[in-house]
């Protein structure tokens, strides 16, 4: 028994109050996890918000967690007592699936979400499976490796699974916790990178991080100024856009892939796929192997999430912050 002391929404948009809960007796293939840093994610006000239908409350938030293993099952095969290690969206998959044996441990269909009828990483204590724990390079900044287990990897999979070359010239739209990963992602990639944001304030900025040009996201005009531009444009945010005027900004066998939660049916036009042999794809998150792929590359280009800091104890100030899309970029709460 481990009694976890967290934040949890008591109902839909509740604040977030202190709550304990009791851990029983750890699985043979269990890990707890002792909370350093937990990262706010957009899904993290999503699921207080119930704005997808699969909330219970008390709801602990949080999964983009950084900590130590602090107690292992006698199963437990990739970490021990004492390492440092990540945890994101993901807390279980079954291991014996077709996807698991495949290695896309993401696509289980039995996986466990960390916040998905279980509590989440604004807490002290955090139990998940083994899989899921994914190890942290030695020399990786823990202040701000959070981000990374859920925001990151869900920007980084789709370089991966689209193919995205060098020589690319690619778009980001939606400029906040993901796609600020996204554009330093894919600007150490090598391509040339277009960020699509709705907030002329941000601009320098995202010059800084590594975009070669900005252009307004809700503005025809400027998108049609992209015309026929794109071999890859990766949609981070969860709004309804213009997406036919993206699917022009493709190049000819271009791909558009979303990983923006975007609640309302997207319209699109079959004509402004056919022509040019385009194609549309989505994802979520990636696997343990990838998520650990990506850890090495960030930590061997520096490439880290720019983060804003704020104590767990403050946990509703820093979500009322991202809420109102002040955040630059990342949140991470501290323990
Ligand atoms: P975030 O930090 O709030 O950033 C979202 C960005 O979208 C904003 O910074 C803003 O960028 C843009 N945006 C917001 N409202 C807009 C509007 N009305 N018009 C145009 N642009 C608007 O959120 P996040 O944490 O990056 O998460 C983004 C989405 O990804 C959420 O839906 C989240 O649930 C989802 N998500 C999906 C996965 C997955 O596995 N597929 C994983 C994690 C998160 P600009 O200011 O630059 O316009
Ligand atoms: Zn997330």
């Amino acid at each position: 028994m481990r009694t976890v002391n967290a934040y949890a929404a008591l109902e839909r948009k509740g604040e977030l109050k202190p709550f304990q809960y009791e851990l029983p007796e750890i699985g043979t293939e269990q890990v707890d996890i002792k909370v350093d840093y937990c990262g706010i994610c957009h899904s993290d006000l999503s699921m207080v918000n119930n704005e997808w239908g699969n909330a219970k409350y008390p709801l602990v938030p949080g999964h983009e967690i950084v900590g130590e293993v602090v107690a292992a099952g006698e199963g437990v095969k990739n970490v021990k007592v004492g390492d440092k290690v990540g945890l994101g969206w993901y807390a279980g998959s079954c291991m014996h699936c077709h996807e698991c044996m495949d290695g896309s441990h993401h696509l289980c269909a039995t996986s466990e979400q960390t916040i998905v009828g279980r509590h989440g990483g604004f807490a002290d204590y955090v139990r998940g499976h083994w899989s899921w724990a994914i190890p942290l390079p030695d020399k990786i900044d823990l202040s701000k490796a959070g981000p990374l287990l859920c925001g990151g990897i869900t920007v980084f999979n789709p370089i991966i699974l689209s193919g995205v070359k060098p020589t690319d010239k690619v778009g980001v739209i939606g400029i906040g916790g993901l796609g600020h990963m996204a554009l330093k992602f894919l600007h150490h990639w090598g391509c040339e990178v277009v960020a699509f944001s709705s907030n002329p304030d941000k601009k320098a900025q995202i010059l800084e991080m590594g975009a070669n040009k900005v252009v307004n996201s809700r503005d025809s005009d400027e998108l049609k100024e992209m015309k026929g531009q794109l071999n890859f444009i990766l949609n981070t945010t969860n709004v309804t856009l213009n997406w036919n005027a993206y699917l022009s900004c493709l190049a000819p066998k271009g791909k558009f892939h979303n990983v923006g939660a975007v609640l309302e049916p997207m319209a699109i036009s079959a004509f402004s796929l056919m022509g040019g042999e385009k194609s549309i794809g989505a994802s979520p998150l990636g696997s343990p192997a990838l998520t650990k792929t990506m850890l090495d590359f960030c930590v061997r280009h520096n490439i880290y999430p720019t983060v804003e800091a704020f104590e767990m104890s403050q946990v509703n100030d820093a979500m009322e912050h991202l809420e109102k899309g002040n955040a630059r970029y990342r949140i991470v709460l501290k323990n």
